[in-house]
């Protein structure tokens, strides 16, 4: 008789068969990943570029802006940089990041819709002229300090089944929007488009739906008050696979560009979109080492030697990563503690592995995203050297 799998193995099978996979493609990553000293996040540029050229050509009208936050690595923004990408920023040390590496002005956006007043001066005197917005008070210090910028407009749209959600910090209903950009043009801004965020790892197309469509209503509504919108800026929230398999990139462009001949039948000027996860999320490892193991109660501990305050600071919302080690034999299941002496410091629980020895190498899979940007020093140990390959 077939034996169902257990939970345990179905965890443990997939993270095996994702590292493989990723190793056996990728020889030089594969070898750097077991002599690289650790804690590491190896990075495969290749992979990278790949990545940009598989979401051009499944939205071959949409300009890319990477979202420098995700992995803001000289070597992951050079890479972009030579493929052609635009880039979107949110402060004067990202944009000058970008600007070192000669990427022009006009490839550069900047989405967070409330910034500090030194960027958007450092932004505009660099030649920066487009900038999100979703209050008044903003569109009053853009005037300001950036006269005749062009401006779009952040709308609230739902973040259902998006596993880090972005809509209730930032974002106004489409009234609203439409009052902010009338405002912004008798500021002698030019009212150019309007944004949305689906949420972070957005694995419900219902969520792109709702906004394409409030996106057109208020395209519509800016018309008629003579406002001519330029450009649609689909935010981010492609998503990557972690512990399970998600939307592919080529299922949210057939049914992204499906909404646009409906909602927008008259293209607008540009499209864009700026993703992070989605670009740079599964291109990278996190080469961790066991330093410890102990069994308190019921559970079996593992500590390795990086943690939420040294880049996996998005296990705390609930990212789980995918965790391989390379040992046969019976699987445990493992709470996986950082390195740090706080409590919070907890990285995943529930985790099946083989049981592992102090000295083993732990592999954390789709760490390329939001990882050692989020990463401090706390308590002494090191932020992850990336290493790109
Ligand atoms: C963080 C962010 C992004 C990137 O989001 P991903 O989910 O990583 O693709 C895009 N736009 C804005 C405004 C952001 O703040």
């Amino acid at each position: 008789m077939e034996r169902t799998l257990s939970a345990g193995e179905i965890q443990f099978s997939y993270a095996k068969k994702y590292f493989e996979e990723f190793t056996s493609s990728r020889p030089k990553v594969a070898k750097v990943l077991k002599e690289v000293k650790t804690p590491s996040l190896v990075m495969d540029l290749s992979g990278i570029k790949a990545r940009y050229v598989q979401i051009r050509y499944h939205l071959p009208e949409v300009n890319v802006y990477y979202a420098v936050k995700a992995n803001d690595h000289p070597g992951v923004l050079k890479t972009l940089a030579e493929v052609g990408s635009g880039f979107e920023v949110a402060s004067s040390k990202e944009l000058e990041k970008v600007l070192s590496l000669g990427v022009p002005p006009e490839k550069i956006i900047s989405s967070n819709p409330v910034k500090p007043e030194e960027f958007v001066d450092f932004a505009y005197r660099s030649g920066v002229d487009r900038f999100a917005v979703d209050s008044f008070a903003e569109v009053e210090k853009i005037a300001k300090i950036a006269p005749r910028s062009r401006v779009y407009v952040r709308i609230t749209v739902p973040n259902e089944g998006s596993d880090w959600p972005l809509s209730r910090k930032f974002g106004v209903d489409p009234e609203t929007a439409l009052d902010i950009l009338e405002f912004a043009k008798e500021k002698g801004l030019i009212p150019a488009g309007v944004t949305f965020h689906v949420g972070s790892q957005c694995n419900n197309l219902r969520n792109w739906f709702i906004a394409i469509r409030e996106a057109s209503y208020l395209w519509e509504r800016a018309r008629s008050r003579g406002m001519r919108l330029m450009f649609l800026n689909m935010g981010g929230g492609i998503p990557v696979r972690y512990t399970t398999e998600v939307l592919r990139i080529e299922d949210i462009a057939y049914y992204v560009k499906g909404l646009l001949r409906k909602y927008f039948p008259t293209p607008p000027y540009e499209l864009q979109i700026e993703p992070g996860r989605g670009v740079v999320g599964d291109q990278g490892v996190l080469v961790t080492t066991v330093i410890g193991k102990a069994k308190r109660g019921d559970e079996n501990w593992l500590y390795v030697d990086t943690g939420v305050f040294n880049g996996l600071a998005e296990a705390i919302g609930g990212i789980r990563y995918p965790v391989f080690v390379e040992r046969e034999g019976e699987l445990k299941e493992w709470v996986i503690g950082g390195v740090s002496c706080d409590s919070l410091d907890v990285i995943a629980r529930r985790v099946y592995l083989p049981e592992p020895e102090v000295g083993d190498r732990l592999y954390i899979l789709s760490a390329g995203a939001y990882t050692t940007v989020y990463a401090s020093e706390f308590n002494g140990f090191p932020k992850p050297e990336v290493i790109c390959l």
